[in-house]
């Protein structure tokens, strides 16, 4: 019998993340526990997520710059059950998916908040998984 197309005895794997050109300094940066962002060389612009040109620019000439890593919770779910057919993470229910606002200058937000509750602060870190698969 299987479940999620995943057999009995079978492991499911974490899905891996395509990697696009432009986001491959990102993905660099992971491998040495690094948080990293664009900066564009023309305006002086951090940006996150990686794109091919800067969004205030256009210019496509950009470099890589490291995160403190250091922010806050802007919101969150917690995550109950299985969702996206990913099954790998079932042994890690509940957790949590946020969105963070990084405090290093590149977050397009204010730091701010409308509802009047105050920022649940963070520090990223990295943490290394078994390889997974792109099935
Ligand atoms: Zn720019």
């Amino acid at each position: 019998m299987s479940r999620f197309g995943i057999k009995e005895g079978q492991e499911a794997k974490k899905p891996m993340p395509y990697v696009a050109p432009f986001a491959e300094g990102f993905w660099e940066g992971t491998k040495l526990g690094e948080l990293r962002v664009q900066l564009c060389t023309k305006c002086g612009h951090k940006q996150w997520i990686p794109r091919p040109a800067c969004e205030e620019c256009g210019n496509r000439h950009l470099s890589w710059v490291k995160s403190n890593g250091r922010g806050h919770i802007y919101s969150f779910a917690i995550i109950r059950q299985v969702v996206m057919n990913s099954p790998a993470f079932e042994k890690e229910i509940p957790y949590a998916l946020s969105i963070i606002e990084l405090e290093d200058g590149f977050s397009k937000e204010d730091g701010s908040r409308n509802d009047g509750l105050p920022y649940m602060r963070m520090v990223f870190k990295f943490e290394s998984t078994a390889t997974g698969s792109r099935d």
